[in-house]
């Protein structure tokens, strides 16, 4: 391949992850760490494409990307949403299934940006009412990878993935399982 078909196609790989991400509100922050646009070239991509869109209007996302761990673990409804998004992204190589271990895609760029793009819509698919937007989903992938307050744990009555407080003192049992009680086996 020629280097101009190179830069085209790299073009083109930017572009198609920018739009997803602001179609998803993502923040310039994010969109820019992953495809490597600048802000101005992000922000003119969400005024020709997104600015007069009918219907839902698309927002841009400004200020800092939420990190607070606790929004993540604040009833059994977002537990279990977190444990879905959880099970995701380590399906899709973004974290690994255990916490020593690197995850498969170590590096944020396109490739990163794409996979996590599919796990997020996988997601809002199978939560009808999903309690994350991009960003909060974003930072619970952060706060997983860094592992100083939540971690990927396997449930200890159906070995299922859920998020797990590492300050908590409860036993390390999914909220699916905490909702059918104690296991009889
Ligand atoms: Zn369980």
């Amino acid at each position: 391949m020629s280097t101009t078909s190179v830069r085209y196609m790299r073009e083109k790989g930017q572009i198609e992850l920018a739009l997803q991400m602001i179609a998803y509100e993502a923040r310039t922050h994010t969109i820019r760490g992953c495809t490597g646009l600048s802000d101005d070239r992000i922000r003119r991509l969400y005024t020709t494409y997104f600015k007069d869109t009918k219907g839902t209007p698309v927002r841009r996302q400004r200020g800092k990307s939420p990190t607070r761990c606790a929004i993540f673990m604040r009833n059994l409804e977002t537990q279990r949403q977190s444990a879905t998004l959880a099970s995701l992204l380590v399906q899709f190589g973004l974290l690994p299934l255990y916490s020593a271990q690197a995850p498969l895609m170590a590096t944020r760029g396109i490739a990163y940006g794409t996979r996590f793009c599919r796990a997020f819509s996988m997601y809002v698919a199978i939560c009808q009412l999903p309690e994350f937007c991009f960003e909060k989903a974003w930072a619970l992938c952060n706060a997983l990878q860094n592992g100083e307050e939540l971690v990927v744990h396997s449930c200890q009555q159906c070995s299922g993935l859920f998020v797990h407080d590492v300050l908590s003192l409860k036993k390390p049992v999914c909220p699916c399982c905490r909702i059918k009680g104690p296991s009889l086996s």
